[in-house]
C-alpha cells in the first residue's frame, strides 16, 4: 500500500476478492482494511491481555480493584466514547467541507493532490481559484483507517481507573498533570520518531503521508503509533491511579481538538454567533495553555508540511525550549487570500478614517480625548466613592493593555466627556493577585471551616459546626437534598448575601462570554471570579450569622452531589424562596425580616460588588467602553 500503487488504481477501484481501494491504495471498507492491517485486531488484543495480566500481578492494583478504589472503565462508557470519537471525525470533516473559508486555509491543496491517473495536478494558474477543503478528493481510505484506529478504543474498557475525583482541586490537578505529561511523552517520542529513520518508518511515516492533512489525518496512523502516543500514556496514567472522570474529560475534549488541529484551517477566531471565539473557549477549557503556550492548528499543519518543526502535542513551550518551534503559515496566505484581505482592509481603513475625520469636525464643540484613556478613566469614576479595594495598577499598564475595539473607526480619536484620570483594571498582577487571594479564602474556608466558626463564636459553636449534617450528605436524593438545603439557610440576611453573590457570579460568567472590550486574560479572569462570588458572600452568612459551615462542604464531595447541590441553591435563589421572611441575627427588632428589606439588602450588596471589587471593575470597564462606543455612534 502507498503512493506508488496509485498509478494503477483508479478512484474506488475493485481488485480481486471483492477488495476496494482508493486512489492512493487505502482500503475503503473495514473488511479489506483489517485483512491488510491485522495489527488493528491483534494489537489491541495484546494490550488487553497485558492490561489484565498487570491488574492480577500487581498486588497494589489488585487490592485497589478488589476494594473498589479502582474499577475497569467498562464497556458502556467505552462504547459511548468510541461512538462519540468516530462521529466527531465525520462531523468535523463535514463541517469543514461545508463551512471552511479559504481565508482560513493554510496550504494549497493542489501540491499533494493527484488526478485519477495518479499524477500530481498542476498548480493553479495565477488568478485562478485554488482548491478548497471540499474540492479535494474524498478521503475514503483515510476515513476507514481513522475509524479502525478509533475502534481500537475498546481496550479502554479494561483500563483500571480510580474512582471519580471528589473535589475540584483533585480534578484540575489530575487534568493538568495528564495534559503536561502527555505533551512531554508525545514530544519525546515524536522527536525520536523523526530523527531515527527506522523508528520513523516503523511508527510515524504513515501519519505523514498527507503533507496537507485533513480531519481524518488526525487518526491516519499505524496501530503501533496509536499505542505509543495515546493508549500507552492512558494505560500508564490508569496504573498511576488516574480517576475515570479525568480520562473521560480529556478524551472527549482531546479527540475533538486533534480533529481541529489536523483540519488545515485556522479556526481560532471562528465564532458563528456564539458568545466567544473557539480560541477563547479552548483557553478557558485548558487554562494551563496560558502558561505553557497553547498549540495551534497552524503549527501542526506546518509540521505535516515541513516534517522537522513543532513536535509537541498540546503546548508550545517544549518546541521553543529545543529550538524546533515555528509559528506556521499565516491563514489564507498560500491561496493568495490573505493579501487580498489586507488590501481590502486598507481600503476599509482609509474609508473609516475619512468618516472619523468628518465626525470629529462635526463635534469640535466638545473636548476631545482618546478612546482608550477614556475607557480607563470612566471606569474609576464610580469607584471614587467606594472603599479602596485592591491596589490599582499603574496608568501606563492600564492604557497599554486595554484591548482595542474591533472595528477601525473606534481606534481613532473620539469625543467623550473628560473625567479625572485613573488606571483601568488591566495589569496582570492587579487582575490575578485579588483572584488568588479569593481562591485562598475558599480553600481556607473549606479546610478550616469549624475552626473559623470557633474563632468567631467560641468552642461550643465550633463543636456544633464540626458535626456533619445528615440531610445534606452526599448521595441524598435531589428533592430531599433541596429541602435540607433550604433548612440549612435560616438567617434572612445571610440568604440575601447568597442571592447577591450568586447573581454577581453569573454576571461575571456572562461578561466572560460576551465582553467585546476586554482582553482574553480579562475575560478569563472574569470567568474565574464566578466561584469566589458565588460562594464567599454567602459564606459570610454561614460563618458570621448562622455559626455553621456551608452546606456545600458536606454535599459537594463528588461532582454529582456537587451539581445536585448547586441545582438546589440555584432553584432556591431564583424562584424567590431565598427572600421568604425569617428571623436574622443582625436585625434591630425581634421577629421576621420583611421580604422588601431582604431584597434591599441583596441589591445593596450587589451594588457593593459592582462598584468596589475587582470583578465589578471589569464589569464597569466593559459597560463604559460599550457606552462610549454607543455615544460615538450616536454623535456621528
Ligand atoms: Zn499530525
Ligand atoms: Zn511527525
Amino acid at each position: 500500500m502507498g503512493a506508488t500503487d496509485a498509478a494503477q488504481t483508479p478512484v474506488g477501484s475493485l481488485r480481486g476478492d471483492g477488495q476496494y481501494f482508493d486512489s492512493v491504495g487505502n482500503p475503503t471498507d473495514l473488511k479489506t482494511f483489517y485483512k491488510h492491517n491485522p495489527s488493528f485486531i491483534y494489537g489491541p488484543m495484546a494490550v488487553a491481555a497485558f492490561t489484565c495480566t498487570a491488574c492480577r500481578l500487581s498486588a497494589s492494583l489488585a487490592a485497589r480493584l478488589e476494594d473498589g478504589r479502582a474499577a475497569p472503565y467498562g464497556w458502556y462508557d467505552t462504547l459511548t466514547y468510541t461512538v462519540f470519537a468516530i462521529l466527531t471525525t465525520f462531523a468535523a470533516h463535514g463541517w469543514f467541507c461545508v463551512h471552511a473559508a479559504q481565508e482560513r486555509q493554510y496550504q494549497q491543496y493542489e501540491r499533494v493532490t493527484r488526478g485519477p491517473d495518479g499524477k500530481r495536478l498542476p498548480a493553479p494558474v495565477e488568478g485562478e481559484k485554488s482548491m478548497n477543503y471540499a474540492d479535494r478528493e474524498a478521503p475514503r481510505g483515510a476515513s476507514v483507517r481513522s475509524t479502525a484506529a478509533l475502534l481500537t478504543s475498546w481496550v479502554y474498557a479494561l483500563y483500571p481507573f480510580a474512582a471519580p475525583t471528589t473535589s475540584w482541586a483533585m480534578f484540575i490537578g489530575w487534568t493538568c498533570g495528564l495534559a503536561v505529561y502527555w505533551d512531554l511523552h508525545f514530544f519525546i517520542f515524536h522527536k525520536i520518531a523523526h530523527e531515527n529513520p527506522r523508528m520513523y518508518k516503523l511508527f510515524h511515516k504513515l501519519h505523514h503521508f498527507y503533507t496537507a492533512p485533513d480531519v481524518f489525518g488526525a487518526y491516519y496512523v499505524t496501530y503501533q503509533s496509536h499505542f505509543a502516543t495515546e493508549q500507552s500514556v492512558l494505560l500508564l496514567a490508569a496504573f498511576m491511579g488516574m480517576p475515570r472522570d479525568v480520562f473521560t474529560w480529556t478524551m472527549f475534549l482531546g479527540t475533538f481538538d486533534t480533529c481541529v488541529k489536523h483540519s488545515g484551517h485556522s479556526v481560532s477566531s471562528v465564532q458563528r454567533g456564539l458568545p466567544m471565539s473557539y480560541e477563547t473557549l479552548m483557553t478557558i477549557l485548558n487554562p494551563w495553555s496560558l502558561v505553557l503556550g497553547g498549540g495551534s492548528a497552524g503549527e501542526h499543519d506546518w509540521h505535516h508540511e515541513k516534517f522537522t518543526k513543532n513536535y509537541a502535542l498540546s503546548f508550545t513551550y517544549l518546541d521553543k525550549l529545543f529550538g524546533s518551534y515555528h509559528k506556521g503559515r499565516a491563514a489564507g496566505e498560500a491561496v493568495g487570500l490573505s493579501r487580498a484581505q489586507k488590501a481590502q482592509k486598507a481600503a476599509d481603513h482609509a474609508k473609516a478614517q475619512q468618516a472619523a475625520a468628518a465626525c470629529d469636525k462635526a463635534s469640535l464643540a466638545s473636548p476631545t480625548v482618546e478612546l482608550v484613556p477614556s475607557i480607563a478613566t470612566v471606569v474609576k469614576a464610580p469607584l471614587d466613592e467606594a472603599p479602596p479595594s485592591p491596589p490599582p495598577s499603574p496608568p501606563t499598564v492600564a492604557t497599554e493593555t486595554v484591548a482595542p475595539p474591533a472595528s477601525a473607526p473606534l481606534a481613532k480619536p473620539v469625543s467623550a466627556p473628560v473625567v479625572p484620570s485613573a488606571p483601568a483594571p488591566s495589569g496582570v498582577a492587579s487582575l490575578c493577585v485579588p483572584l488568588a487571594f479569593a481562591y485562598s479564602l475558599l480553600v481556607l474556608a473549606q479546610t478550616k471551616g469549624p475552626q473559623i466558626v470557633g474563632v468567631l463564636h467560641g468552642a461550643a459553636a465550633q463543636a456544633a459546626a464540626s458535626q456533619p449534617p445528615e440531610d445534606v450528605a452526599p448521595g441524598t436524593p435531589l428533592l430531599e437534598l433541596c429541602e435540607g438545603y433550604a433548612a440549612h439557610h435560616f438567617d434572612s440576611i445571610g440568604n440575601s448575601l447568597h442571592a447577591a453573590g450568586m447573581t454577581a457570579g453569573l454576571v461575571s460568567v456572562a461578561l466572560a462570554l460576551g465582553a467585546r472590550h476586554l482582553s482574553t486574560l480579562e475575560r478569563a479572569v472574569s470567568a474565574m471570579w464566578w466561584m469566589p462570588q458565588w460562594y464567599l458572600y454567602a459564606w459570610v452568612g454561614h460563618f458570621g450569622m448562622q455559626k455553621d459551615v456551608p452546606a456545600v462542604f458536606t454535599y459537594g464531595l463528588t461532582p454529582s452531589s456537587f451539581l445536585k447541590g448547586e441545582f438546589c441553591s440555584t432553584m432556591w435563589v431564583y424562584t424567590g424562596a431565598v427572600f421568604e421572611p425569617k428571623p436574622a441575627l443582625f436585625w434591630p427588632s425581634a421577629g421576621n425580616v420583611p421580604s422588601a428589606a431582604l431584597g434591599a439588602i441583596a441589591v445593596a450588596t450587589f451594588a457593593f460588588i459592582a462598584l468596589a471589587t475587582p470583578p465589578g471593575r471589569l464589569w464597569c470597564k466593559e459597560y463604559h467602553a460599550r457606552a462610549a462606543v454607543a455615544a460615538k455612534a450616536k454623535a456621528c
